[in-house]
């Protein structure tokens, strides 16, 4: 997600399932000439093993995975260019090392999700794989995004695309293979990644949600730049039904409630994160929302 906290604090629970929206200091920027975001996006947050060969290395409120392999690491989400000290902490404290990322994928091209991107390129040699919507956006540091490309704000470091990926590639490293879900519609490459993983001699299936949110803002209808918006998210939503979940992700930690889980993680009980209903919920609410926003949005431009 990517909402401007500075306009629309107080919307930001609609938009995205921020937990608290009420809370008077996401109204403010947290500086000057700060990129809009929440405080909890630079937060530290405990690197901890979440499954099998995955790893929670993102912040409070932006969350990063590493999927370790014999042949190297794979990283999901760069986070904001401030983040990627954070991330390279996170994974030293787990004992890996951050060179040893060979592959560098995102949820989706917002600033929130990429903009740490051209830095790890650089520090690590990763190669940078990203769904065919979003390679545009990336390449241009956010400049070509249909909803936020004009705000020099958003804008990050352009960095280049090595691969191009498309609805149902599968990326692969050593024994671990991930296949790359189009959810678009939040942006025109949102991607949801799935894999399987290994735990006490069971499989199981991930799935880390890219973002079915529709931001504030964001036109469903009569949408100039990016007219078949409302369609894509209604397809996204078919896609997120289809695949089945064991264990439930997002590119925020917000959207599976990781606080709450982190702290059963904690306690060791069964594993937390195991969440195939609060999967099937959060795909029901979000679709819900998104249809009485298209709702609201067609009514409104019927009465133009
Ligand atoms: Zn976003």
């Amino acid at each position: 997600m990517l909402a401007r906290l500075i306009l629309f604090g107080s919307v930001l629970a609609l938009a995205g399932g921020l937990v608290a929206p009420t809370n008077p200091a996401l109204a403010k920027p947290a500086s000057g000439n700060a990129a809009p975001g929440s405080p909890d996006w630079s937060q530290p947050f405990p690197p901890h093993r979440m499954i099998g060969n995955m790893y929670y290395v993102g912040s409070r409120g932006l969350a990063s995975y590493l999927i370790t392999t014999p042949a190297g690491h794979i990283l999901i989400n760069s986070n904001l260019k401030t983040s990627v000290p954070l991330i390279r902490a996170s994974i030293e404290k787990l004992g890996f090392h951050f060179e040893d990322v060979k592959i560098l994928l995102i949820s989706h091209a917002h600033f929130d999700h990429d903009a740490g991107s051209a830095e790890i390129k650089k520090l690590t040699g990763a190669k940078y794989l990203v769904m065919d919507g979003d390679v545009g956006v990336v390449e241009s540091g956010g400049k070509s995004d249909f909803q936020y490309g004009d705000d020099a704000a958003l804008r990050y470091p352009a960095t280049k695309v090595d691969r191009v990926l498309h609805d149902g590639d599968q990326v692969t490293l050593g024994d671990t293979a991930l296949i790359a879900h189009k959810t678009a519609g939040h942006t025109r490459g949102c991607t949801t990644w799935s894999l399987k993983v290994r735990e006490a001699g069971r499989s199981y299936r991930v799935v880390i949600v890219g973002s079915p949110n529709v931001n504030p803002g964001y036109k469903l209808v009569n949408n100039l730049p990016y007219p078949e918006i409302a369609d894509d998210y209604a397809r996204g939503f078919g896609v997120l039904k289809s695949l089945p979940c064991d264990v439930f992700l997002g590119a925020h930690g917000s959207y599976y409630d990781l606080e709450a889980k982190y702290t059963r993680w904690k306690a060791g009980a069964t594993n937390p994160y195991i969440d195939s209903a609060g999967y099937k919920n959060y795909v029901a609410d979000r679709e819900q929302a998104f249809l009485s926003e298209l709702q609201n949005q067609t009514a409104g431009a019927k009465k133009q």
